[in-house]
């Protein structure tokens, strides 16, 4: 791709990135913002709002820690149990497209957390395991996490 193509869309992102977060603010209906959020959203491997989080910078609800994940309260939860947990360390992780051999040991480590956490949480009729890839795939913060829902019967197909 040439230098000028690529310039050029950055800003058309940045300019629906506007668009998305004022929407997100004026929109009634969430699931909407969601997917405006994710189309805005710039893919990238630079720091999110999870570095944030992690380093406690910003506040979140907390349901486990260890040296290697994080689990917290999704801000905008959709359904009764919506539990984020991410990778302390992103090591390039700014989404599932971006694994490579070396990160089998933390994807496995994020899903057996997915399990631990839904146990905590009392999830014992089950649960449901979602990761958001690319603007396809309606991710909007670049730093790979699991998504673990639950506490309501869902649906399929997803949306
Ligand atoms: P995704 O769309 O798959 O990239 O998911 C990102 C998730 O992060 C969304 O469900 C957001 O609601 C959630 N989120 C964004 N900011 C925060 C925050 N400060 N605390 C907790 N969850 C957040």
């Amino acid at each position: 791709m040439k230098e000028s193509n690529s310039i050029d869309i950055k800003k058309e992102r940045i300019r629906l990135s506007r668009i998305g977060v004022l929407n997100s603010h004026l929109s009634s209906d969430p699931m909407a913002s969601e997917k405006e959020a994710a189309l805005a959203a710039v893919p990238s491997d630079s720091p999110t709002i999870f570095d944030k989080i992690i380093s406690k910078e910003i506040p979140s609800k907390v349901v486990y820690e260890d040296d290697e994940v994080l689990a917290f309260r999704d801000i905008s939860p959709q359904a009764p149990t919506h539990i984020l947990i991410i990778p302390k360390v992103k090591d390039g992780l700014s989404g599932l497209s971006k694994a490579e051999e070396r990160h089998c040991e933390i994807l496995g480590r994020l899903l057996y957390t997915a399990k631990v956490v839904a146990k905590q949480e009392g999830l014992d009729d089950g649960f449901r395991i979602v990761i958001n890839d690319g603007p396809s795939g309606c991710q909007s913060v670049y730093h790979i996490h699991v998504h673990l829902l639950g506490g309501r019967q869902m649906n399929w197909p997803p949306g």
